[in-house]
C-alpha cells in the first residue's frame, strides 16, 4: 500500500550509528517534482562532515574493531538482517522514492525488489570470499588472502535512489569495507531512512555512514579525500572525469564508475513479431522516464520494415500513461527536476531543428510537475545531437539501417559503450552483433536486464569497473600474497 504523503522521518547525517546536524548547521531543500511542493529540509554535509564520516568509518575497518573481527557468516547474516527490514518496510521506502524522484509507485516498488535481492545475493558471498594456494617456484609456499579494500566512498545519482545504494552496498560489506556514502541532492530521503535500519541490524557503529550534500562541496570532498581507499561513482560521464582527476591528484584511490550511455537497440526484419519488438524498444527507451543510463536511445531499424515499426512506436508512446506516479495506471512521472526537463525540453527543440521528424510528443505536459509527452522521432541521422548526446528523458529517436556491417559500424561509432541489444531470430546474426559491439551488455530479444547475479558496466566513456555479479564484489576486494619459507618442498 502506498502512502501518498509518507512521514518524513529521518533529514539528518547519519554518522557512526547516530543522526546529526551537519557541522556547518546548513540544510537544503528537497522536493516533490510531481507537484514541485517542498518535502522536507535536509543536513547539508561538506567537507567537515564528511571527514568527520570517513574517520568513523577508518575506526570501524581497524584491526580490532567488531567489524573486522566478526565472522564472515556474520556479516552475512546483518546483511540478511538489513535485506529483510527493506522488505518489512518496503511501502514505505517505495513512497519516499516516488515522492523525492517522480517515478511511478509500482516502479519504485520494482526498484526495491531488485534492492533486496541484491543485497541477499551479496550476504550468500561472505563466507565464500577466499584466495588460493599457489605452488609457486623455490622452497616456499605460497598462498594470497583476499581483503577488504578499505574505507570506501561511494557517490550516487538520483535516478534510482534506493536500487544505486544497493549495488553499491552490497558488494561493499560482503567484502568487508566500510563506508562513506554521499547520495543525490535530489533524492536523499530513502538514503537516510536506511541509516535506521542498519542501526536497526545491529551493524557495528561506523561501518555505514551517510552524508548528503551537493557534489560540489560533499561529492568533492570523498573524491579528494586522501584516507578513502576507493571511490564507486556513478553519474554524468563529466563528473566522472572529475572524480578520476581528483583520485589521482589526492592519494591515488581506486575508482569504479557507472557513466553515461548512449545505447543502440537494433531490430532486423527478421525480428519476428513485431508488436513485441516494438514493446521491447518503447520498454527500453522509456523506462523510468528515460532516466536510465542504459536506455535503449538510439533504435536502429531496418530499411524494410521501418515505417511499419516507426508507427508501432509511435502508438506505444501515445498510449503511455503520463501523470500522477501514485496512480496504478501512470507509467510515466515527472522527470526528476526542472533543470532536466528544461534538459531534455532543449534536446527535443534541438531534434527539430536538426530536421529529424517529430512524430509525437515534443512538448512539456501541464505547468505543474516536470512531466514531459512521450516523444518519438524518426528520420533520425547519426549526427544530429539527439543521436549522439544521453538526453536522459523520454525522447526516442528511430534511425534506418540496411545491412548487419552497416549498424554494427554505426552502433560502435559512440563515445560510450554501456549497454545495446538486438531484436533477431536469427541467432547467428545475434552472435555476431553481440562480439562486435564494444560495450558492457548485449541483450538479445530482451532489454535492460541487470540482475543481481550478472556483471554491468562499461566500455569507453561508459565506465570503469563492473558492478554486480561476482565481477562487482572483486572490485572491493585486494589479493595480498603471502609466502612461507619451508625446509622441504613437495611440489
Ligand atoms: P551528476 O554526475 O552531476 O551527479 C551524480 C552524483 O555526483 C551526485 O551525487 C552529485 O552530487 C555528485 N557530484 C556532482 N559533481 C561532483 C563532483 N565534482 N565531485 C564528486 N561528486 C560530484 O549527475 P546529475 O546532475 O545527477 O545528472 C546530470 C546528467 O548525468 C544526466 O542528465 C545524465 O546524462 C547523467 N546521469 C547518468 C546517470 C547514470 O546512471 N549513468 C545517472 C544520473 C545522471
Amino acid at each position: 500500500m502506498a502512502f501518498r504523503k509518507p512521514d518524513i522521518k529521518y533529514t539528518q547525517l547519519f554518522i557512526n550509528n547516530e543522526f546529526c546536524d551537519a557541522v556547518s548547521g546548513k540544510t537544503f531543500p528537497v522536493t516533490n517534482p510531481a507537484t514541485e511542493e517542498l518535502l522536507c529540509s535536509i543536513a547539508e554535509g561538506d567537507k567537515a562532515d564528511v571527514d568527520k564520516a570517513v574517520v568513523a568509518a577508518q575506526n570501524a575497518f581497524k584491526g580490532t574493531a567488531p567489524w573486522r573481527t566478526m565472522d564472515a557468516s556474520q556479516r552475512g547474516l546483518l546483511m540478511y538482517k538489513l535485506a529483510d527490514l527493506i522488505e518489512r518496510d518496503v511501502n514505505y521506502l517505495a513512497s519516499i522514492d516516488t515522492v523525492d524522484n517522480g517515478k511511478p509507485f509500482s516502479e519504485s516498488l520494482c526498484d526495491l525488489d531488485y534492492s533486496i535481492k541484491t543485497i541477499r545475493y551479496y550476504a550468500g558471498w561472505c563466507d565464500k570470499i577466499h584466495g588460493d594456494t599457489v605452488p609457486c617456484d623455490g622452497e616456499y609456499m605460497c598462498m594470497t588472502r583476499k581483503e577488504p579494500v578499505g574505507v570506501v566512498g561511494q557517490i550516487i545519482p538520483w535516478n534510482y535512489p534506493m536500487m544505486m545504494i544497493a549495488w553499491k552496498f552490497g558488494p561493499a560489506l560482503a567484502a568487508g569495507c566500510t563506508i562513506v556514502l554521499k547520495p543525490a541532492e535530489l533524492t536523499p530521503i530513502s538514503a537516510l531512512y536506511l541509516g535506521a535500519l542498519v542501526k536497526e541490524a545491529g551493524f557495528p557503529p561506523g561501518v555505514i555512514n551517510i552524508v548528503p550534500g551537493y557534489g560540489a562541496t560533499a561529492g568533492v570532498a570523498v573524491a579528494e579525500h586522501l584516507n578513502i581507499d576507493k571511490v564507486a561513482f556513478t553519474g554524468s560521464t563529466a563528473v566522472g572525469s572529475k572524480v578520476m582527476q581528483a583520485a589521482g591528484k589526492s592519494n591515488l584511490k581506486g575508482v569504479t564508475f557507472e557513466l553515461g550511455g548512449k545505447s543502440p537497440i537494433v531490430v532486423c526484419d527478421d525480428a519476428g513479431n513485431l508488436d513485441e519488438a516494438a514493446q521491447v524498444c518503447h520498454d527500453a527507451l522509456f523506462g523510468n522516464h528515460g532516466q536510465n543510463c542504459c536506455a535503449g536511445t538510439r533504435t536502429f531499424v531496418q530499411d524494410t520494415i521501418y515505417d511499419e515499426f516507426v508507427r508501432r512506436l509511435v502508438d506505444l508512446a501515445k498510449k503511455r500513461p503520463v501523470g500522477d506516479p501514485f496512480d496504478d495506471k501512470t507509467l510515466q512521472g515527472p522527470q526528476v527536476s526542472k533543470i532536466q526537463m528544461e534538459r531534455v525540453l532543449g534536446y527535443i527543440e534541438k531534434g527539430k531543428a536538426e530536421g529529424a521528424k517529430l512524430e509525437c510528443g515534443g512538448s512539456r505536459k501541464g505547468s505543474v510537475g516536470y512531466f514531459i509527452h512521450p516523444t518519438v522521432f524518426s528520420h533520425v541521422t547519426d549526427n544530429m545531437s539527439i543521436a549522439r548526446e544521453e538526453i536522459f528523458g523520454p525522447v526516442q529517436s528511430v534511425l534506418k539501417f540496411k545491412t548487419l556491417d552497416e549498424v554494427i559500424e554505426r552502433s560502435n561509432n559512440t563515445t560510450y559503450g554501456l549497454a545495446s541489444g538486438i531484436i533477431t531470430q536469427n541467432l547467428e546474426k545475434a552472435l555476431t552483433y553481440a562480439q562486435s559491439i564494444r560495450a558492457g551488455s548485449v541483450w538479445i530479444n530482451c532489454y535492460d536486464l541487470c540482475l543481481p547475479q550478472t556483471p554491468f558496466g562499461g566500455y569507453k566513456q561508459s565506465g570503469k569497473g563492473r558492478e554486480l555479479g561476482k565481477d562487482g564484489l572483486d572490485e572491493y576486494l585486494e589479493t595480498k600474497t603471502i609466502l612461507i619459507k619451508v625446509a622441504t618442498k613437495m611440489s
